[in-house]
């Protein structure tokens, strides 16, 4: 039978997999990171109307630009970021992960090389990859903090092209401190010009203030932000950066024309008229990420700070001792994740009726575990 393998695939897709979380019919679903609670029924009629409107002129092309999403979303941004941001600072795609595409073929590509500090979002090398640009795992400390000065070796040795810095981190949930974000551009650009991408998709959620600010008088550093996370809005496939414009003028360069569906801009213009409750959600998936930390702790799990609508916690020891507990605790009925942390797991906030759920089963875990 003919196999991946057997087509004239290049040689950097030889025996490689693509990007899967297991997506399996179970009671509890608390492994990607969504929001659990669907949109308010208000929104979804919204929502409706604005493609309604939409859908008289789909034998058009959508606007190119999408001038008026990108006015909202800086708006959003304003708003809520501590920084003002205009239409000519913003740019939009489908899903985060198109904004680092798109990022990664203007920055990156053959012959260049981009940086992460591992682990981290596994996306961010697997687009690395896709677009020819060479990655390089940087370090991060057993507490999974990045260790400044051993981040600024790691940039300083391999003059990176592209560097990711995903605050609040996935998989582990901490966010990355301001100095430290800034003394990694300073260490970037004086080993070569190149772009420093803040990856904040689960920034509504953090404790800490968005870095948005930090992209005034920094050309080279880019926020790139989603609605997948705090806008409960994953289906959407709605991603977007903030820059300086000549980043935004830069990506359409290799974006394809007429990227962004015209029903995608309708329903994202829906979504973000309905900023409030969507957030109000938000402040509710805070308060029971905190919750998990706290009864995690008091089971007798470690747990990695969480700044992110999700926890890190372990350890499970011993040679796959991880992915046997993510099987005990999916055979209650609760997926979470298995990012291949050695030792760790990864659960998303649900609602309380989830997490419940999920306490439930790890705290039987740990009784069989002790016993
Ligand atoms: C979920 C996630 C994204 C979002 O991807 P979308 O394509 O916008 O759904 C981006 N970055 C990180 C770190 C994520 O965890």
């Amino acid at each position: 039978m003919t196999g991946i393998d057997d087509l004239p695939v290049r040689d950097e897709l030889r025996g490689k997999s693509p990007y899967g979380a297991p997506q399996l019919d179970v009671p509890v679903r608390l492994n990607t990171n969504e929001n659990p609670y669907p949109l308010p029924e208000p929104l979804v009629e919204r929502i409706a109307e604005r493609v309604r409107e939409a859908a008289r002129n789909l034998n058009r092309y959508p606007d190119r630009d999408a001038v008026e999403l990108r006015t909202e979303l800086a708006k959003y941004l304003t708003r809520t970021g501590g920084h003002r941001v205009d239409v000519e600072n913003v740019w939009a795609a489908n899903g985060s992960n198109e904004v680092i595409q798109q990022l990664l073929q203007t920055f990156g590509g053959p012959g260049r090389t981009a940086i992460g500090f591992e682990p981290s979002y596994s996306m961010h090398a697997l687009i690395a990859r896709g677009t020819g640009t060479a990655w390089i795992s940087g370090p991060r400390s057993e507490d999974f903090t990045i260790d400044r000065a051993a981040a600024e070796r790691a940039i300083a040795e391999s003059r990176p092209d592209v560097v990711f810095i995903t605050t609040p981190n996935n998989p582990t949930g901490n966010a990355v401190p301001r100095e430290t974000v800034l003394a990694l551009y300073e260490a970037a650009q004086a080993a070569r010009p190149s772009m420093v991408v803040v990856d904040e998709a689960y920034i509504e959620f953090s404790h800490g203030d968005s870095l948005l600010p930090l992209i005034e008088g920094r050309p080279n550093l880019v926020v790139s932000r989603t609605m997948s996370k705090a806008f409960g809005a994953a289906g959407l496939r709605l991603g977007y950066l903030a820059a300086h414009p000549a980043v935004v003028d830069a990506v359409q360069l290799v974006r394809l024309p007429y990227h962004l569906s015209a029903v995608a801009q309708a329903t994202a213009l829906a979504a973000l008229e309905h900023t409030d409750t969507l957030l109000g959600y938000v402040e509710q998936l805070k308060a029971e990420r905190d919750r998990l930390v706290a009864e995690l702790r008091a089971i007798g799990y470690e747990v990695t700070e969480s700044d992110a609508n999700f926890v890190q916690f372990g350890r499970f020891d011993g040679e796959g001792g991880s992915h046997e507990a993510w099987q005990k605790i999916l055979d209650r009925g609760v997926l979470v994740r298995d990012n291949g942390v050695p030792g760790w797991l990864r659960v998303s906030a649900g609602t309380p009726a989830e997490n419940d759920a999920f306490l439930d089963a790890v705290r039987e875990l740990k009784k069989e575990q002790s016993a």
